[in-house]
């Protein structure tokens, strides 16, 4: 199988190709065309040309197009979550059951919320003041390769239903499901030229999207080094920058242990451990620690490693040869830091031979974790769970902001007064409390420090993909 770029309505071949791997088995899935400079170009300039007769268009026909596209990948989403599942490791019970379903709802979301953009008034005895939304022009959407469809269609959709153009570009790692994208928003009838997709690497399709100065909004998603590197490269723009997270889990004695425990194990095992809001930096008060540290590693012992199209497989494989290599050598570092290893480690998991050559890695507990441990304070990106101790409340909200990320947090206690405090006292973009992670479309969604700038969700999304302007009129 061939994937194109899709350029103005049209597969386009690439002057080059590269292959897509299953992680699981390493065989090639497909030969995916590699974009450079010439490609993005074409597709800015298709998504320029098709900008003004989209952006004029009244926001309910935009709405009806935007919820067909969902429509159809609810009618496809068993395939779309296979292509997924094959593509990424990610396990077909979470593509299935999860974030394909979500992908078609940030369509239906963002269909309805263009249909209900206002504007503010700020009347003065002299003055009307009243504003004025207007779409940005053509926005640049690059994902990373956990979750990508999920991530490309929580671009597109919020996008493409404020009037903007696109040129998205997926990770190299993980192109398939968005070549679907593509094909299905032809299918349902958004005109050509709005939506581009330019396969590639970072440097050679990734920076020239990026610097190409019609591009007026940077959607992104990925690594803090990356984003960096954008934001430097770019210019002014408009930046949403969603990057990395090291997420403090934090427990206190008080806390509803069950539940807690669930939660905890959800949270840095999920997804692979490949999960931007993972809680991989577990601080439990010092009372309980050892108790939390048994059960919480017999949990992890239990947890299922094996293919990722199997509906009882939890934990599937890392995404490629290069990320396992970065995991493992996280595995190895712990001990020599001084942690001391609960369960897990550098052995192979035991799985059938059709998965011999697969990215997999044993869940891994670490406990005795110092916070200024590398292991702590580097995104590892995997299934590795760091059990670090506090005292008290103001020791857990040190250690939690201690730390250069600044994305998700979780916070378990009884005592609500503590529960306010501390989710006021951290550090990060989003808290929840006595929760794992729970999304509702209209949360703004985003880090602070190192994990990035901006939100995105509901009219938070308003800040990338809408620009206001104000009218002032003299009475
Ligand atoms: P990455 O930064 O390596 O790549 C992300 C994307 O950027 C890819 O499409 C890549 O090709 C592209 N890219 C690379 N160099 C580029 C350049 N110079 N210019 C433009 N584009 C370039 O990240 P990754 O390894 O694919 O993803 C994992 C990271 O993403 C983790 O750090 C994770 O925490 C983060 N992430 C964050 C969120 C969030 O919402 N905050 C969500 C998911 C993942």
């Amino acid at each position: 199988m061939r994937i194109q770029h899709l350029i103005d309505g049209r597969a386009v071949e690439g002057q080059d190709y590269f292959e897509t791997i299953n992680p699981a088995t390493q065989a090639v899935l497909a030969e995916v065309a590699a974009g450079g400079e010439a490609e993005v170009n074409a597709a800015v300039a298709a998504a320029k040309a098709a900008f003004p007769a989209w952006a004029a268009k009244p926001a309910a026909e935009r709405a009806k197009l935007v919820r067909k596209l969902g429509d159809l990948i609810a009618a496809h989403a068993p395939e779309i979550a296979r292509t997924e599942t094959m593509d990424t490791g990610q396990v077909i019970a979470q593509t299935g059951k999860q974030l394909v379903p979500r992908a078609a709802d940030n369509f239906y979301y963002f269909a309805e919320m263009c249909t209900r953009v206002d504007g503010h008034t700020y009347p003065t005895p002299t003055h009307l003041n009243y504003t004025l939304f207007h779409p940005v022009g053509v926005c640049a959407l690059i994902s990373p390769w956990n979750v990508p469809f999920m991530t490309a269609t929580w671009k597109v959709a919020p996008c493409l239903a404020f009037g903007n153009t696109a040129v998205l570009k997926m990770s190299e790692l993980s192109p398939l499901t968005a070549a679907r994208l593509g094909e299905l928003a032809l299918e349902a009838g958004i005109p050509k030229g709005v939506l581009n997709i330019v396969h590639g690497f970072g440097k050679e399709a990734g920076e020239p999207l990026c610097r190409h100065p019609d591009v007026r909004a940077i959607s992104f998603t990925g690594s803090t080094v990356t984003g960096n590197r954008i934001v430097q490269a770019a210019g002014l723009k408009k930046f949403s920058m969603e990057l990395g997270g090291k997420s403090p889990f934090v427990i206190f004695d008080d806390a509803d242990m069950a539940r807690a425990l669930d939660a905890a194990v959800f949270m840095i095992f999920s997804n692979n451990g490949e999960r931007c809001t993972a809680g991989s930096r577990i601080l439990v008060q010092k009372s309980i620690y050892a108790d939390f540290a048994q059960k919480f590693a017999e949990r992890a012992k239990r947890i299922t490693v094996g293919d990722p199209l199997d509906e009882q497989t939890i934990i599937g494989p890392m995404i490629s040869t290069g990320h396992l290599a970065k995991v493992r050598s996280y595995i190895e570092l712990g001990p020599k830091e001084g942690a001391t290893m609960l369960c897990g480690g550098l052995d192979a998991p035991d799985l059938p031979a059709h998965l011999a050559q697969g990215n997999f890695v044993r869940p891994t507990v670490f406990a005795d974790v110092d916070n200024r441990m590398r292991i702590a304070q580097e995104e590892i990106f995997g299934p590795v769970a760091c059990l670090i101790p506090f005292d008290d409340e103001a020791d857990a909200v040190a250690q939690s902001n201690d730390i250069a990320y600044g994305l998700s947090s979780y916070v378990w206690t009884e005592n609500i007064g503590r529960a306010h405090r501390v989710a006021a006292g951290i550090e990060a973009g989003m808290c929840f409390v006595n929760s794992q992670n729970v999304r509702d479309l209209r949360q703004p969604f985003g880090g602070t420090k190192a994990s990035g700038t901006g939100r995105e969700g509901g009219t938070w999304s308003y800040e990338v993909f809408l620009e206001p302007k104000n009218v002032a009129v003299s009475l």
